[in-house]
Order: C-alpha cells, then sequence, then structure tokens
C-alpha cells in the first residue's frame, strides 16, 4: 500500500536501529523526505547509509534526546534541512529497569527527560507549523506498559502514561487542523533493546536467557516475538494519509500480550 507520502518531511527518532530503523526503511521506500535521529553519530551513519542504498532521500541529526539542549538541536537540524516537519515519530530508548521503590529521584527525573521531556518538546516545537499548513501527523512511540504494567519497569510504566495523557489531549486540540497524533504501544518485539532486557531479567530472576525468552513468548497469545517490521507497519500507517480519520488512539502491536478487552 502507498503510504502518499511523497516529498513529506518525516522525522523519525531513534532510527538508528529497532523500531524507529525499521519504521525508517519503510518510510524512506515511500520516497519521504526522512530525517533520521540518533545519540549516536556511528551508527547513525551507518543506518542512514543502509537507507541510501535503497535510493532514499535521508539526512541524519545526531542529538542525544535525553540531554536538555537534545530536542531543540533536533528541531533546528530539522529547520535548516527542510523548513518544516509534516510528519513526527517520537522514540527513544527505554529506561532503566527497577522495582516502584527502587529509583532516587535522580533516577526518575532522568526517566522523564527521556522519554516525556522529549515527546513534549519536539511536539510543542512541530506542531504549530502543521497546524499552519493543515495537515501532519504525530506518532508516539510507548509500550504495552500502558495497558498493562510490565514487573521492575516501574519508570517506563510510569512514564509511558503521562507521555499517553499529553498525546490524548493534544490529539482533540489539534484534530480540527488536520493534524493526527496517536500512539503506537509494542509488546515484546525481537531488538537489541529486548535483549539487554533479557540480561538484567536473567540476573535478576537468576534464570537462563531461554528461559526469559520463553516467559514472553507465554505472555503473548500470538507464541512468538514480534518483529521491528510489525511495529513499523503500524507506525507508517497512521502516517498515511489512510489514516486521516484516525486520532488519540492507542494502537498495540502485541501479538495479544496486553490481554485488555479494549
Ligand atoms: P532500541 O533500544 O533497540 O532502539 C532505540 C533507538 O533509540 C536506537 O536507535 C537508539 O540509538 C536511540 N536512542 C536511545 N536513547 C536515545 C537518546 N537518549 N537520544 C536519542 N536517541 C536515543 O529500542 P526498540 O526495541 O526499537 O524500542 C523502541 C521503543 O519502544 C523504546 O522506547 C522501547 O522501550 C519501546 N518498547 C520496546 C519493546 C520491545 O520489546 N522492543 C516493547 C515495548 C516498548
Amino acid at each position: 500500500m502507498q503510504l502518499g507520502l511523497e516529498g513529506k518531511v518525516v522525522v523519525v527518532c531513534g532510527a538508528s536501529r529497532g523500531i524507529g530503523f525499521a519504521a525508517a526503511e519503510l518510510f524512506a521506500a515511500d520516497g519521504a523526505e526522512l530525517v533520521i535521529v540518533s545519540r549516536n553519530a556511528t551508527s547513525l551513519d551507518a543506518a542512514a547509509a543502509r537507507l541510501r542504498a535503497t535510493g532514499a532521500s535521508v539526512a541524519q541529526v545526531v542529538a542525544d534526546l535525553s540531554a536538555a539542549d537534545g530536542p531543540a538541536h533536533v528541531v533546528d537540524g530539522v529547520m535548516r534541512l527542510h523548513g518544516r516537519a509534516d510528519v513526527l515519530v517520537t522514540n527513544t530508548g527505554g529506561p532503566v529497569t527497577g522495582s516502584a521503590l527502587g529509583h532516587d529521584w535522580s533516577a526518575w527525573q532522568a526517566a522523564s527527560e527521556l522519554l516525556l521531556r522529549s515527546a513534549v518538546e519536539l511536539t510543542r516545537a512541530f506542531v504549530p507549523g502543521m497546524q499552519e499548513r493543515r495537515w501532519g501527523r504525530v506518532i508516539g512511540i510507548t509500550s504495552i506498559a500502558v495497558k498493562k504494567p510490565v514487573p521492575s519497569l516501574v519508570l517506563s510504566n510510569s512514564l509511558r502514561a503521562a507521555v499517553t495523557g499529553f498525546f490524548r489531549t493534544l490529539a482533540d486540540e489539534v484534530a480540527p487542523d488536520g493534524v493526527t497524533v496517536n500512539t503506537v504501544l509494542p509488546g515484546y518485539t525481537a531488538t537489541e533493546r529486548l535483549d539487554e532486557l533479557a540480561t538484567a531479567t536473567m540476573q535478576r530472576a537468576g534464570i537462563t536467557r531461554e528461559a526469559v525468552f520463553d516467559r514472553w513468548r507465554a505472555a503473548t497469545p500470538a507464541a512468538r516475538l514480534g518483529t521491528p517490521q510489525e511495529v513499523a507497519s503500524a507506525i507508517v500507517y497512521l502516517a498515511s494519509v489512510h489514516a486521516g480519520f484516525m486520532t488519540g488512539q492507542a494502537l498495540c502491536v502485541d501479538g495479544g500480550a496486553s490481554g485488555t478487552l479494549l
């Protein structure tokens, strides 16, 4: 299916690997003017090279979205390159693992900056231009933690909810201007992030890596992990011209793992 995004400026954050990279690949295939963002120059260069090898138009901005000046750096870079963003995908790595009482305030603050501030600041910078042009798409990557808290991930469980509240509020405010705002909630998806979580879980639970993955498969009615491409397909659909009447939604791509009625 064509996304109808040819010539649109699409900014994908956290795009050097995993779900963000998979989304960038699909946007690139549709002829978008792509800007990919990540904090590590070497891995971002490698990701951009892979995308350009397909003939795609790709620019990159290196920025640490957990740093105070990270979001502004992305905005400066995108405005210098294209003067606007038509589609914004907010995404970073996940926060550290830990129990509800296990983090001091500095860890809560760091997770807020990584997940909440980056989403809020990028959105506040780019959405007014979308409203003026009467077309725009914002897609926030969160987690099934929004539907069902994940054990030992209190920072993710709490801050993804805050991000969802922000986007859900925004969705109604900008809908009359032709801007849609949705979130995508990945379930257990085979990326390097999940490998890192497996290591933390092995150490905490004293079980093997295979046992950790068995638990995740058992918690998923589809009895397997998702692929980054499966999550990316939902992201690009929400960005596409076909999804113009869909806003304020939190779309799970989780093989049924959230287990909720809605
Ligand atoms: P990942 O860790 O594999 O990739 C994250 C990307 O974000 C990378 O490109 C990384 O360089 C970039 N990044 C990380 N920190 C950054 C920062 N401070 N500034 C700029 N860029 C930064 O993650 P993923 O598995 O692709 O997941 C994407 C998001 O979805 C994460 O927030 C993750 O927690 C969430 N999620 C993932 C899963 C899963 O099973 N993989 C499940 C639920 C939610």
